[in-house]
């Protein structure tokens, strides 16, 4: 049976309502092989990296799931997501997503480019109508893009996959867990990712390869 790695959640020590330990318990109850808790920062909360980092450590010991730790750099100047990127994989973050220009929040134009530039950016997340020469930028950088399970952030997933399939980027499905009915099955997953344009073939490529091949590289 296929199981589900989502890279994209947020526990209390941002704005979602479980702590690391009850998020991952939850996820493992939900046949999940890899998370990654990505709480929102700025530069007033980069240390909340390394807060997270003991019960990560202490939930890969003892359970049989996988976190990962990781950050999202959340509506930074656009002159600062390069720099707080790399700040935050220095205090250990293993994953750095940039919560890109969603049709739901008014992102600060010029934040999908920035992510996309950046060495230290893994995935932009949610990235709204992302233009062609971004989405290259993206491909070129290895920056991987986000399919988002969540209400609002969702409603360019369309775009996102025509984009995708013109330049050829990475896909992944992910839900930007807040709360507990936040988590999804691997067969949901594999709906959202039908149901966002892609056909059989690619949507298991974005839940099943992609995922992999991302914390491959970690
Ligand atoms: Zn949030
Ligand atoms: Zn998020």
């Amino acid at each position: 049976m296929n199981k589900r790695i989502d890279l994209h959640m947020h526990t209390l020590f941002s704005d979602g309502e479980l702590l690391p330990s009850e998020l991952a318990r939850r996820a493992q109850n939900l046949d999940h092989e890899v998370i990654a808790i990505t709480d929102h920062v700025d530069y007033s909360n980069l240390d909340i990296i390394t807060q997270i980092q003991k019960a990560i450590d202490d939930i890969n010991e003892n359970w049989n799931i996988r976190v990962i730790l990781g950050a999202e750099v959340t509506h930074a100047p656009v002159t600062s997501i390069d720099k707080i990127a790399k700040y935050a994989k220095e205090l250990g973050a293993e994953i750095v997503v940039v919560h890109g220009e969603t049709l739901n929040e008014p992102v600060i134009k010029g934040t999908n480019r920035a992510a996309v530039e950046s060495e230290y950016v893994d995935i932009l997340a949610h990235p709204g109508l992302i233009t062609k020469q971004e989405a290259e930028l993206a491909k070129k950088n290895n920056v991987y893009l986000e399919i988002s399970a969540r209400k609002g952030h969702c409603l360019s997933n369309g775009h996102v996959v025509n984009i995708s399939k013109e330049i050829g980027n990475n896909l992944l499905v992910n839900t930007d867990t807040h709360s507990p009915d936040d988590l999804i099955t691997f067969k949901k997953s594999y709906e959202i990712a039908l149901g966002a344009g892609l056909n059989e073939k690619e949507a298991l490529k974005t839940i099943i390869d992609n995922p992999r091949k991302l914390i491959n590289k970690l």
